[in-house]
C-alpha cells in the first residue's frame, strides 16, 4: 500500500471551509472547492507520492495483474471501475440522470459512429460505460432524487396554488403514475421559453405565500424558491416540482441508480460512482439539456429514494449496490479496536476524521492521519483497520465484485 495524494476540483458550487479544513489548507481556501478526486479518471489521475512517485493510472498500466487481480483484470479491461471522491457543495448542483449500461453502450457508439468529438458541449457519451453513484453523508445532506409519489406532487401542486399551472395538475391528478409524470415532465421541459418565463415567476408566488403560512411543503416551497433565484427562466425549476426532496444525517447512503433524476444541494459527503463522464443534463445548468435523449433515458417510476442500509456489525458498515463499487464506511468511537476492512481487490481509503492504521496480511502497515488517503492494490490482500489515539472516520473504496480468492 502507499500513500495516494488526490486532487481538488473548484467548481463554483463548491464549499470554501469543507475541503480546506480536510486538508490542512487555509480556511476558507481563495476559491471555492468542490471535490477532492481519488482515483485513476484520465483527466486528473490521483498521484502515489511514495519512493516511486507516478500517477495512480500509470501504476495501473505497468502492473494490472498485481494492481487488479488477475480475475477482475479482465471485467474491468484493465482500468480502476470506480471513482472516489469528498464532495462539498454550498449551492445546488445541476439536476441529471445517468444512463444504464446498455443505454451507456448504444449511445456512446452512436456518437461515436457520427464523428461527435468526446469532448464536445453536445456529447452525452464521452464513455460506453453506465454511471450509478452513491452518497454518504458527513454533515446533513440536502438533495433531490427520484419521482415523488405522484399524489403527494398533486398535493403539493395543490398546496403552492400556482396560477397557470392548475391545468397541468389535474392531468397529474387524472393519471397518477409514471406515464402521468412522463407526460407533464415532457410537457414542462419543451415549454417555449416564454410559458417558462411566466410559469416560474408565478410558481414562486406560490412558493413565498406557502412557506410564509409554514404550510406542509415549506422545506420543499424553499429549495423551489432558491433555486428559482439562482436559475431564473430554467424549466428545471419546474421539473424540480416532481422530485423528493431528501435529507441525510451523518451515515446515511443514497444510491443513484440508472435513470433516477437528482441534484445534490448543499453538504458534504463521500461520494463514490463508476468511473464514468456519462451525464443527461434535465435543467438547473447553463449547459446543454438534450430533450429526447433525456426522455429515452428518465426513470419515471415514482417511489421513496434508495436509501441503502448497509451491512456488518461493530465499527465497519459495508454498502455494495453495484458491480462497480463497494464501500465500507469504518467509524471509531474511541474504543481501541481493530476490524477487517471486508473489502477485496484494487481499494482506496480517506480519513475524514481522527487517524486510521491500516496493516495487510503480507505485514504491510501505513498511519492515515486526516485528511490523507492510501491506495492498496488487490495483491495486498486483506486489510483491517483501526483507530490511533482517539476517535476516527475513514471510507474505502472497492469494486463490487465481492471476495475472488484468487485475487488475494
Ligand atoms: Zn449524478
Amino acid at each position: 500500500m502507499e500513500v495516494l495524494r488526490g486532487s481538488v476540483r473548484t467548481y463554483a458550487w463548491g464549499s470554501r471551509t469543507h475541503l480546506a479544513e480536510l486538508l490542512g489548507d487555509p480556511v476558507p481556501s481563495p476559491h471555492p472547492q468542490a471535490e477532492l478526486w481519488l482515483g485513476a479518471h484520465r483527466d486528473e489521475p490521483s498521484q502515489l507520492t511514495g519512493e516511486h512517485a507516478r500517477s495512480l493510472a500509470d501504476a495501473l498500466r505497468d502492473d494490472p495483474t498485481g494492481t487488479l487481480g488477475p480475475s477482475r483484470r479482465a471485467r474491468w479491461s484493465d482500468r480502476l471501475p470506480y471513482l472516489l471522491k469528498v464532495l462539498a457543495a454550498e449551492e445546488p448542483l445541476s439536476l441529471q440522470a445517468h444512463p444504464s449500461a446498455e443505454q451507456a453502450a448504444a449511445g456512446y457508439a452512436r456518437e461515436e459512429a457520427a464523428g461527435v468529438p468526446r469532448t464536445a458541449a453536445d456529447r452525452n457519451y464521452p464513455d460506453p460505460l453506465p454511471k450509478p453513484e452513491l452518497l454518504c453523508a458527513l454533515t446533513e445532506f440536502h438533495a433531490l432524487a427520484g419521482f415523488r409519489e405522484p399524489a403527494e406532487t398533486v398535493r403539493l401542486l395543490r398546496a403552492l396554488d400556482v396560477r397557470g399551472l392548475e391545468h397541468h395538475t389535474e392531468l397529474l391528478a387524472a393519471q397518477p403514475d409514471a406515464d402521468g409524470l412522463r407526460a407533464l415532465f415532457t410537457t414542462w421541459i419543451t415549454l417555449p421559453q416564454r410559458a417558462v418565463d411566466e410559469l416560474v415567476p408565478a410558481l414562486l408566488d406560490g412558493c413565498v405565500a406557502h412557506a410564509r403560512e409554514h404550510g406542509e411543503f415549506t422545506t420543499e416551497a424553499r429549495t423551489l424558491l432558491d433555486l428559482g433565484e439562482r436559475y431564473p427562466g430554467d424549466a428545471g425549476v419546474l421539473a424540480a416540482l416532481l422530485l423528493n426532496r431528501v435529507v441525510l444525517t451523518p451515515g446515511q447512503c443514497l444510491y443513484q441508480p440508472a435513470g433516477s433524476p437528482h441534484s445534490y444541494l448543499a453538504g458534504a459527503g463521500v461520494e463514490l460512482m463508476a468511473n464514468s463522464d456519462n451525464v443527461l443534463r434535465c435543467g438547473l445548468t447553463p449547459k446543454h439539456v438534450d430533450v429526447p435523449e433525456l426522455l429515452r433515458v428518465l426513470d419515471f417510476a415514482p417511489g421513496a429514494p434508495t436509501l441503502l442500509s448497509g451491512e456488518g456489525t461493530g465499527p465497519v458498515t459495508r454498502f455494495a449496490p453495484s458491480e462497480f463499487f463497494s464501500l465500507a464506511r469504518c467509524a471509531f468511537d474511541g474504543a481501541e479496536e481493530e476490524a477487517d476492512l471486508g473489502i477485496e481487490g484494487p481499494r482506496i481509503v480517506v480519513t475524514v476524521e481522527g487517524t486510521v492504521h491500516l496493516r495487510s496480511s503480507r505485514g504491510q502497515d501505513q498511519e492515515l492521519p486526516r485528511g490523507t488517503a492510501a491506495w492498496v492494490p488487490a495483491c495486498d490482500g486483506p486489510v483491517t483497520v483501526a483507530p490511533v489515539g482517539g476517535p476516527a472516520l475513514a471510507f474505502a473504496a472497492a469494486d463490487g465484485l465481492g471476495d475472488r480468492p484468487a485475487d488475494g
